[in-house]
Order: structure tokens, then C-alpha cells, then sequence
């Protein structure tokens, strides 16, 4: 597990002048106790799940994907004093932003939808990399949501979408590699 993580101090790969210094904001969005902070400790190679309720953190990597290294700073400050100004600093900061809901929760995928509008009419012109994220995949017997409605939600919302589950550690490696990859081809695409 986690050798797609490698942590920043210990890394010896220097990465290539084009990509130095560049360190990618990722910022999780979501309803209370969707998964934000479990994903979130996943990122951070933090073993120990429970029992660490604290307010808000944030995990600095660098992730090696596709042979290549991207440092990745991961925002799980959403609901830190719930203040309306830390939320839009969130809505602000971000090159890439999780949105995250559970499946066994329907008013938390109504709550994504919402979130993913306020953040559209924040960064308007910005076409900035957004992956919507049904988690709890592990608990088919209460789920509320659908493969096909979340999918369908992102189709809407012209973002990417996976399920996961932070329970199994399932899909969440590739959820972080996808966040990764779309902020590369976006890059990319504004340099040509
Ligand atoms: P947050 O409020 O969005 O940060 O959510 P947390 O990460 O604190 O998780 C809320 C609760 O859901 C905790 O009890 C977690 O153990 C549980 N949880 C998180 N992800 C999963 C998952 O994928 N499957 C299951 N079964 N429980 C999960
Ligand atoms: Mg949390």
C-alpha cells in the first residue's frame, strides 16, 4: 500500500525545471461525514482512521503518477469553524477541488450538486478540474444513490466521477491519481 505516495522530504526525484516549485491545491468539498477526512488520511498515509476528529487539515504529498512526481497539497478545512468566510477562501484556492458525497445519503448528493454550482459562479471563467465523489460504496445495503445518478450528476456538471470507498481503501488511489491527470491535461492544454 502507498507506494504511489512518496513522502516530499524522503523524495529524490528532482523534478524538471518546467514543474519546480509547482505545488497543486486540491480542496475537498462536501456535507459533514460523507468521507472528506477518511479520503483525506488515505492521501496523508495516515493508518490510524478513528478516532482523530479533529477540525480541519491539511496533508502535503508528492505523488509519483504516470512516472512523474506532482506535489499535492490536500485542503480538509470545509467545515473548520464553519465560517462563511474560510468557505470562500475555499472556493477560491483551489486548482482542483473533491467534491465528495456518500451513497447512503441522498440530501448529501443534493448538497454536491449545490456545491458544485456555488463553485461554478465563483471561478466563472475558470475551467478548473473538479472530480465528484460517491463514497461508501462498501455499504450496498443502505446506499441511496445509484451508480447511474451520480454518473449522470457529473455529465450535468461536466466534471469527472468515481466511487469509492475510504472504509476498503477502494478507488482511492486512482481518485487521487484522476485529480493528478486533470490538472496535467489542463495545464497542458492551456500551454499549446
Ligand atoms: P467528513 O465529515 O466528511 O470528514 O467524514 P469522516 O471522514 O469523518 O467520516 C464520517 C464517518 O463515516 C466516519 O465514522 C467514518 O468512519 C465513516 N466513513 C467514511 N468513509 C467511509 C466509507 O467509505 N465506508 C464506510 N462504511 N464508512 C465510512
Ligand atoms: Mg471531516
Amino acid at each position: 500500500r502507498d507506494r504511489w505516495v512518496s513522502d516530499s522530504s524522503d523524495s529524490v526525484i528532482s523534478s524538471g525545471s518546467d514543474t519546480e516549485g509547482q505545488v497543486y491545491k486540491v480542496v475537498l468539498l462536501g456535507e459533514q461525514a460523507v468521507g472528506k477526512s477518511s479520503l483525506a488520511r488515505i492521501f496523508g498515509g495516515i493508518e490510524d482512521t478513528h478516532d482523530c476528529e479533529e477540525a480541519g487539515n491539511t496533508y502535503d504529498r508528492s505523488v509519483i503518477v504516470d512516472e512523474e512526481e506532482a506535489s499535492i497539497v490536500l485542503y480538509d478545512i470545509w467545515e473548520q469553524d464553519n465560517s462563511r468566510w474560510l468557505q470562500d477562501q475555499c472556493m477560491k484556492m483551489g486548482d482542483a477541488y473533491i467534491i465528495v458525497y456518500s451513497v447512503t445519503d441522498k440530501a448529501s448528493f443534493e448538497k454536491a450538486s449545490e456545491l458544485r454550482i456555488q463553485l461554478r459562479r465563483a471561478r466563472q471563467s475558470e475551467d478548473i478540474p473538479i472530480i465528484l465523489v460517491g463514497n461508501k460504496s462498501d455499504l450496498v445495503r443502505s446506499r441511496e444513490v445509484s451508480v447511474e445518478e451520480g454518473r449522470a450528476c457529473a455529465v450535468v456538471f461536466d466534471c469527472k466521477f468515481i466511487e469509492t470507498s475510504a472504509s476498503l481503501h477502494h478507488n482511492v488511489q486512482a481518485l487521487f491519481e484522476g485529480i493528478v491527470r486533470q490538472i496535467r491535461l489542463r495545464k497542458d492544454s492551456k500551454e499549446d
